[in-house]
């Protein structure tokens, strides 16, 4: 193997940068779709760079996607032009996105090396505002507060005010131009850079009709009215959810991504394989993922999908079954071909008004609690959390439940009331559960008295089943309630 530099690149503040924006009015989704379509420019521009500074050819991209990349520079490079290119990067970056994101740069002669280099350099971002050259840049060490601040992102000062669907919003620079960006954004969709479109970090981007060398595909899957073609706001999406007019979030990210690395770049020292696994995951919650909402989850919203993970949108219960249908097309694809490879998702339900990055907040809160259980390879949501293999009889069990309730079989009185037995801490359990179903249930339903006395045998020894009955008794609550995005999560 010849010795090379390793290029490792990564961007921080991400997350917060696509959801630091004004939630009230109808164009919160718009502004999202800017933001996360400004911040895929910045990968792109940023690969661009340094290849085309560097002289880099595709195959010594060996992970890129997911904000972040590895590239495989020659052993000879000056590294004094490697400072250069950060720092020209980091200017621009900080300028273009307000100081939200960042870009690191680390290098070495491992990719591993150059990984621990990178987190070195993290903890330091913003450093090279604070300097200049060997002294202390005083000029840079407090941000001028002059006027009104900007009312999408309130991080600057607001320079004018446009009209944002029938409301009148004081924007600020950056999220000008990222405004710009979101309505040529529904047009385009293939761009390659080299071109003057749009512009990020200093790099034009050209519009392209179609997949010519060097392009990349903009489109994110967006949800529109059938008639007009109009891209549907989170309240339009959330009135198409079954029952309870909610949104769910769903955040999905591989298990023991770093660990999975690791091993792949033991196993293959010219990292050939490291470049198919990241490029198959990329191409995979990127891509494929995005097709499959085309076809067949087209009320779903694309937040954010990369690399090994993924951030959507959607009617609740349309969300659900997704989530099913991804842990199964994850299985069939990625899982197969790099096993033993798992993943893991968190889902929060949300009314629409509430601004959506608490329910990624949640959602996050729920992936992490997911990943917590010995083996991962689950799914957190409805406050309880089950393998894959449990999914489908979860939710299954929540809509023949529902059905049930819409089919006048049992009222909602009393699931409700089955749903509190099972929550509560109650000694006789069994007993009420029975009495209950005795008392108040159908007489002559098969089915339902087969679910019942399914239910009543794990009542008193299986926790995680116990859960899961919760969870389908909360599905059906929810999909038999018509009341419009209330505030009692
Ligand atoms: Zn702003």
């Amino acid at each position: 193997m010849k010795e090379a530099i390793y290029l490792a690149g990564d961007f921080s503040g991400i997350q917060r940068y696509v959801l630091a924006v004004k939630s009230a009015g109808k164009a919160q989704a718009k502004r999202l779709r800017a933001r996360s379509f400004l911040l895929e420019l910045f990968e792109h521009a940023a690969l661009w760079t340094i290849k085309e500074d560097l002289q880099i050819a595709d195959n010594d991209v060996l992970v890129r996607g997911g904000g972040g990349f590895l590239i495989r520079i020659p052993l000879d490079t000056d590294t004094d032009r490697l400072e250069e290119i950060r720092s020209g990067l980091q200017r621009k970056l900080w300028d273009e996105s307000g100081g939200e994101v960042q870009l690191s740069l680390g290098w070495a002669k491992t990719p591993l090396a150059a990984r621990t280099c990178l987190e070195v350099e993290k903890r330091r971002t913003g450093a090279f505002r604070l300097r200049n050259g060997d002294s202390w840049n005083l000029e840079n060490w407090s941000q001028p507060s002059l006027g009104k601040p900007c009312e999408v992102c309130r991080q600057a000062p607001g320079q004018q005010s446009v009209l944002d669907e029938n409301e009148k919003v004081l924007h600020c620079r950056n999220c000008l131009q990222a405004r710009k960006l979101g309505e040529k954004l529904t047009r385009y969709e293939w761009m390659r850079p080299g071109g003057d479109s749009v512009q990020a970090l200093g790099v034009g981007f050209k519009h392209v009709n179609d997949q010519e060398p060097g392009a990349f595909r903009t489109g994110r899957w967006i949800p529109r009215q059938a008639d007009s073609d109009k891209p549907l706001t989170f309240q339009e999406i959330a009135e198409r959810a079954r029952g309870d007019h909610r949104l769910a979030v769903l955040k999905a990210d591989v298990d023991d991504m770093g660990c999975r690395v690791r091993e792949v770049v033991r196993e293959d020292t010219s990292y050939n394989r490291l470049r198919d696994f990241s490029y198959g995951l990329h191409e995979f919650f990127g891509h494929i993922i995005q097709e499959s909402l085309e076809a067949s989850w087209p009320l779903i919203y694309t937040l954010y999908a990369g690399g090994d993970d993924l951030l959507l949108v959607g009617p609740w219960d349309v969300v659900l079954d997704f989530a099913g249908s991804l842990a199964r097309e994850f299985k069939a694809g990625p899982a197969k071909m790099y096993s033993p490879l798992t993943l893991s998702a968190g889902i929060a339900l949300t009314p629409y008004r509430v601004p959506i990055r608490h329910a990624v907040e949640r959602a996050e809160k729920l992936l992490e609690l997911a990943k917590k259980r010995p083996g991962k390879n689950r799914c957190a949501t409805l406050g309880a959390d089950w393998e894959w293999k449990q999914h489908e009889s979860v939710t299954g069990d929540g809509k023949r439940i529902a059905n049930w309730i819409e089919t006048g079989v049992v009222s909602r009185s009393l699931l409700y009331r089955l749903l509190c037995l099972v929550e509560g801490n109650d000694n006789l359990r069994s007993a009420h559960w029975t009495y209950q179903i005795e008392r108040n249930g159908p007489q002559h339903h098969n089915g339902f008295r087969r679910w019942a006395n399914n239910a009543l045998n794990n009542l008193e020894h299986d926790e995680q089943r116990m859960s899961e009955l919760a969870a389908s008794l909360g599905y059906a609550l929810l999909a038999t309630r018509h009341r419009k995005g209330k505030r009692d999560d």
